[in-house]
């Protein structure tokens, strides 16, 4: 795939590690190996998914001369605080509105990423209630921010529209190179499907390099067919900005909607399960609204015998272990 058609600003300093995982592949008896892309580890304050896509969306930004940066996301959104690093760091200005999807849920004063946004210096923070058309809150800033002069660039929730997707279809070939080197013959691909820029792009990139490895995407609210429908029509979107022969099909989108729990960044007993068992087997920290859902699936899928004995299986770690700290009644009742 070529990528250099586009804006881009560089983050990445090399490929993030491929891991195999062997305390876990053996606590989970042995019959499926068990391996882990480290994009937790991605630069970035605290790392996570979001460097990638911003790679793209705020290289966008900068060509069109953009001096500010607004976007959304939940109380304690991985993306905010990212967008507001790569914002401190590229001298922007960065504006959040935070959507309340659970009432009550935002404190001034929490600690995690809402912590986080305050130190990396953002401008403001509008919190708007859950179902608030987000788009609109932005532009109606934009309009204010234009008005007071600034060039202000929106960005979407997660990141996730073509632009952002495409730092995904990069991750892809990056770990098929990987995979290659290292020869590790992976038949499954697990991902966590929020926004859906990650699935998407992930999707576009292995079917670009001709990789033949399906992926599935375990969501974190919404139910399966929603949700595939979704990742589906960014993934055409993202195959078609860069020009992947052949499209996609919609067969090839596959979620699991059985880890959501009682909804959007609501604690479940398998995701602190999760998030507990790859912190005492492979000292790994996962993330109580993301990573640890989407790990409480892949180990359930492992237990229930869904993926073929002797299969290899690759996680990807998208990140998010900040908001662990806005958790720790949860994993202290446990
Ligand atoms: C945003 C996010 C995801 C989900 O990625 P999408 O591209 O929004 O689907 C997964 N994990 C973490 C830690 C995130 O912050």
């Amino acid at each position: 795939m070529n990528f250099t058609k586009f804006p881009r600003r560089k983050y990445l300093q090399g490929p993030t590690p491929i891991e195999f995982l062997p305390a876990l592949t053996k606590a989970l008896g042995n019959d499926v190996k068990l391996y882990i892309k480290r994009d937790d580890l991605l630069p970035g304050a605290a790392g996570g998914n979001k460097t990638r896509k911003l790679e793209f969306c705020i290289g966008d930004a900068l060509a069109k001369g953009a001096d500010t940066i607004i976007t959304c996301g939940a109380v304690q959104s991985n993306h905010a605080r990212l967008t507001a690093s790569w914002s401190a760091k590229e001298g922007l200005d960065c504006h959040l509105i935070l959507e309340e999807r659970v009432k009550g849920s935002y404190k001034e004063n929490a600690s995690g990423n809402n912590f986080l946004f305050e130190l990396l210096g953002v401008k403001s923070i509008d919190v708007v209630q859950g179902g608030s058309d987000m788009m609109a809150q932005m532009n109606k800033k934009a309009d204010e921010l234009a008005t007071a002069g600034k060039k202000p660039y929106i960005i979407p929730g997660g990141a996730s529209n073509a632009i952002g997707a495409t730092g995904y279809a990069v991750c892809a070939e990056e770990t098929m190179n990987q995979l290659n080197e290292m020869c590790i013959d992976i038949d499954h691909i697990i991902v966590p499907s929020g926004s859906a820029g990650t699935h998407a792009g992930m999707v576009v990139g292995m079917t670009g390099v001709n990789a033949n490895i399906p992926i599935s995407g375990v969501n974190v609210s919404r139910p399966k067919t929603v949700q595939e429908e979704i990742v589906y029509k960014l993934a055409l979107e993202t195959a078609q900005r860069l020009g992947v022969k052949g499209g996609i099909s919609r067969e090839e989108i596959v979620c699991f909607d059985e880890y959501v729990g009682p909804g959007y960044s609501l604690p479940t007993k398998s995701m602190v399960e999760a998030v507990t068992f790859f912190a005492r087997t492979e000292a790994i920290l996962l993330d109580p609204v993301y990573s640890g859902k989407a790990a409480a699936g892949l180990i359930d899928l492992v237990r229930k015998g869904h993926f073929p004995k002797n299969s290899n299986v690759l996680f990807l770690h998208t990140g998010g272990s900040p908001a662990l700290y806005a958790y720790m009644d949860t994993f202290r009742q446990e």
